[in-house]
């Protein structure tokens, strides 16, 4: 890549440089060829490089449109590359006349967008078997925390709900240019089989969740005004809590039973 590109910080233009952790983001899932892999943001195509010698069913996107003269040269392999948001696009039309086994998406993600590219992925039910991200190691920290922790929160839980969450690797700022701030982590994200809880109406679970944790320093009784709070008392006193416990403090568990209750 020229040392003349302009980096674009407003897109979270980091390039990942170093070969062995390029290799260990595409080696932590097992692609073959019939396998389709979504690249979010390629910037230069370094990761392109390597998700290409696994299989050529491949559909990157990517918001700058000054990388099209790095990443013209993958359309011989079959690449498709799309010029555009991400979350503006509509995957599943895109995805629907391709024949595949098992679709990965890969990325190293542009940080500034993370939350919204895995709630687009889990709101548009995008059919996914897992996805490996780079994303900052903060926020690695969040998606895998447990209750009862300061990380904890509404994306913990509809993260836990959704997916098996691994980390595959810390990664230094070190490795990127230009240099980033803050260090970073892969994480890999594998869709269960079957929901970690049941629910009767994932919608009532989801909104549930979000009002409880709305103002995270308040208890369920003030975030939960407009809800039936003796139903939910009855639920939080087989627990022996009541509702003066703050969301942090309760298993998607005890939520599933409290949403099911509603
Ligand atoms: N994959 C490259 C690598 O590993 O070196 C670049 C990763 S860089 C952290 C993030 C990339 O996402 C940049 O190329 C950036 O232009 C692109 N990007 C930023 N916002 C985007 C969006 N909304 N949709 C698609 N691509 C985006």
């Amino acid at each position: 890549m020229n040392n003349d590109f302009n980096f674009k910080k407003k897109y979270g233009q980091n390039f990942l440089q170093d070969n062995n952790i390029l290799e260990k983001i595409v080696n932590s899932v097992n692609i073959t060829k019939d396998d389709l892999v979504i690249e979010i943001g390629p910037g230069s195509g370094a990761l392109t490089k390597k998700i290409i010698e696994k299989t050529n069913k491949v559909i990157c996107f990517e918001i700058d449109t000054d990388l099209k003269k790095y990443l013209d040269v993958f359309e011989k392999y079959g690449v498709q590359i799309i010029y555009g948001d991400f979350l503006k696009q509509n995957i599943n039309e895109i995805i629907k006349d391709i024949k595949y086994n098992n679709l990965y998406i890969i990325a190293n993600l542009p940080y500034y967008i993370t939350t919204p590219i895995i709630t687009k992925i889990i709101d548009d039910k995008i059919p996914v078997k897992s996805c490996t991200f780079m994303i900052q190691k903060e926020v690695c920290d969040r998606l895998k925390a447990k209750p009862n922790t300061k990380q904890y929160n509404s994306l913990s839980i509809f993260i836990d709900y959704y997916f098996e969450v691994e980390k595959v690797l810390d990664v230094s700022k070190n490795v990127f240019y230009p240099k980033p701030n803050v260090d970073s982590s892969v994480i890999l994200l594998k869709k269960r089989s079957n929901y970690k809880v049941n629910l009767k109406n994932e919608d009532i679970f989801f909104k549930l969740i979000s009002d409880s944790f709305k103002f995270k320093r308040k208890t369920l009784r003030n975030n939960l005004k407009s809800y039936d709070l003796d139903k939910i008392n009855n639920v939080l006193n087989k627990y022996n809590l009541d509702l003066s416990v703050r969301a942090e403090n309760l298993t998607i568990e005890q939520f599933a039973e409290i949403s099911n209750v509603l």
